[in-house]
């Protein structure tokens, strides 16, 4: 999903930009490689502010998450609820400063339009905020 960001960058651009939105399944955020498979749109609210460097942003993200059970291997589904930030920069700026070079190499870019793409970032913020142990239900027995 590419987001706009060109608000931002007007004259009389406001201090902030707050957008909600969903991601269709379509958009296929998570890889043929994960096990995980969402099963519901994914729900995002961010703000966006300006930095020195390009553009945080903060992301609180829902939806719903199919998981397979460590114990009994059956497939189980899960709501999902995180919030995180990201910074995206411009590729242009001749910054030796750490976090922004590994912003730039990461892919986290600001492109010439003013957009981002984000569906890396999503990705990465809905597998961490999935629990280390994945159970069915409290009790379950596991294989028997
Ligand atoms: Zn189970």
């Amino acid at each position: 999903m590419t987001i706009d960001l060109q608000p931002l960058f007007q004259k009389k651009a406001p201090s902030f930009l707050e957008l909600e939105f969903q991601i269709p399944l379509t958009e296929k955020i998570l890889s043929e490689l994960d096990s995980e498979k969402l099963t519901t749109p994914i729900k995002v609210k961010a703000i966006f502010k300006k930095t020195k460097e390009g553009v945080l942003g903060e992301f609180d993200v829902e939806g719903k998450i199919q998981l397979t059970c460590d114990r009994c291997l059956d497939e189980f589904e899960k709501d999902y609820y995180t919030h995180f930030s990201q910074e995206f920069v411009f590729p242009f700026l001749d910054f030796s400063d750490n976090v922004y070079m590994e912003l730039r190499d990461e892919g986290y870019i600001i492109n010439e339009k003013n957009q981002i793409e984000i569906n890396e970032t999503l990705r990465q913020g809905i597998l961490t905020s999935l629990p280390m142990k994945k159970i069915c239900k409290e009790e379950c027995q596991g294989l028997i």
